[in-house]
């Protein structure tokens, strides 16, 4: 064992831990999880626990189940919601029955993206702005519905229980090392947002893992329902997940440079050229599911078409207000993704899209300040703006022809995120929805 294992030994014990989780992503981004007994940790870190990979969404063929966890020390955290209990969890990597990384597992994707980075040079690292809605609680899954509230923007609610809510969402996340520069209500009734503070990319990914699940534990202890469904309500904004993104060389800002255009380097500049040459093929990972196209294509400040500008919010990138001579602050916004991704093979597309940019030199498009949804399709045709797909099936056959997504993902993921999708699809494809009972049967 190292040293750190050995730290997070000792610490089981003085905190007299009873139950260690043990976390990981399947391929759609749902947690998993399983518990041991303290007297098995030393085990996990030395030879791994196993379980059956076939039993996981994505994770492996049936004819090759038999997988390990290994628990990676340095995110060993308490968790602060269930004390009586005494749990503490630790997210793992996945390995094949031959110890090696198993490609199926979706933060091993990550890593290898963040280990290609560190060879150019480059740590990522992701600011990520998350919104959610809390509803009341949901007794009939077949019409919309109800927000917790009827507040909008910044809003403050007294007596309402947003506010007191997201205190303790982030309370809870600083108990547990995750840092968070924001919170605010958001624009839809019942929304609301929480922004962390810049880590690198694989902290970040476990991040919003983790904050996911705690604001599913505490919506659950207070009787409410949080969910990070893309478009919950028609008329109401959807839930976004806006990454922040930088690429840092040690401890230098590669994306600032103090006599660029809204002080951003030539790298910053390949980079979102990058992402936003790569915008649609990455587009079945950023936004994975059928509801995400509904956010896309559905108002609410959210992006559906390809461009950047800077304070322009129809923009799918936007380099930020930045503060003068202060490196730190130069970043781009990639407000495309939402918040039921897959952190892991999200922040790893973005990431590899970025970097693709950055050695073949993209050149970055001319910024836009127009209103994009505004302009005619002839336009935005004439100005050269692509739209991102609208549907997952398209952006599901934009990612099957994509040579970057097919690397990023490996042959597993790729092979397999496409079979999912495809059969969600399919499912959706064959509802009649109630706006066509509306549609048809109302007319006579
Ligand atoms: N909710 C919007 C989205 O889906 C973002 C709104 C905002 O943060 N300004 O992207
Ligand atoms: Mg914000
Ligand atoms: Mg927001
Ligand atoms: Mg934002």
């Amino acid at each position: 064992m190292n040293q750190m294992q050995e730290e997070v030994l000792s610490r089981v014990a003085a905190n007299n831990i009873r139950f260690l989780t043990l976390w990981f992503a399947d391929v759609s981004g749902v947690l998993k999880g399983v518990s041991i007994d303290p007297g098995e940790l030393e085990d996990a870190f030395t030879e791994g626990i196993g379980f059956d990979g076939s039993s996981i969404e994505g994770m492996t063929r049936i004819y090759e189940s038999d997988m390990l966890l290994r628990p990676d020390a340095s995110t060993f955290q308490m968790l602060p919601w269930d004390e009586e209990h005494r749990m503490a969890r630790m997210f793992c990597d996945v390995l094949g029955p031959d110890g090696e990384p198993a490609y199926s597992d979706p933060r091993g994707v990550l890593e290898r993206q963040i280990k290609r980075a560190e060879e150019l040079g480059f740590t990522f690292r992701v600011h990520p702005e998350i919104e959610f809605y809390l509803l009341r609680a949901v007794t009939d899954l077949k019409s919309e519905p109800e927000p917790l509230d009827r507040a909008g923007y910044f809003d403050h609610v007294s007596g309402g229980m947003a506010h007191g809510f997201r205190r303790k969402v982030v309370s809870t996340l600083e108990d547990m090392g995750i840092n968070v520069e924001f919170s605010h209500h958001e624009g839809g009734p019942g929304q609301n947002e929480i922004d962390l503070r810049a880590v690198d990319a694989l902290s970040a990914a476990d991040n919003m893992m983790t904050l996911r699940t705690v604001i599913n534990e505490l919506a659950n202890q207070e009787g409410v329902v949080s969910t990070f469904m893309p478009k919950p309500f028609r008329d109401e904004p959807g839930s976004g997940m806006h990454l922040h993104l930088s690429l840092f060389e040690g401890e230098e800002n590669a994306f600032y440079s103090p006599s660029g255009q809204y002080q951003l380097s030539l790298t910053g500049r390949r980079f979102m050229a990058g992402i936003l040459r790569h915008a649609r093929e990455i587009a079945a990972v950023t936004n994975q599911h059928v509801n995400s196209y509904k956010r896309l294509w559905g108002g609410g400040e959210a992006p559906s078409y390809v461009c950047w500008g800077h304070n322009n919010r129809s923009a799918l990138v936007r380099v930020p207000l930045y503060k003068p001579g202060k490196s730190s602050s130069s970043r781009i916004e990639f407000r495309g993704m939402d918040s039921a991704a897959n952190p892991y093979l999200a922040l790893a597309v973005v990431l590899a899209a970025g970097l693709r940019g950055v050695t073949e030199k993209y050149e970055l498009p001319d910024e836009t300040e127009d209103d994009v949804w505004m302009l005619s399709d002839g336009e935005r045709q004439a100005m050269g703006i692509e739209a991102l797909p609208r549907s997952l099936s398209e952006a599901v056959h934009l990612m099957a022809n994509s040579d970057l997504v097919a690397d990023t993902l490996g042959e597993e993921v790729f092979e397999y995120f496409q079979r999912n999708k495809r059969a969600e699809w399919t499912e959706y494809r064959r509802q009649i929805t109630a706006w066509e009972y509306e549609y048809f049967l109302n007319i006579t």
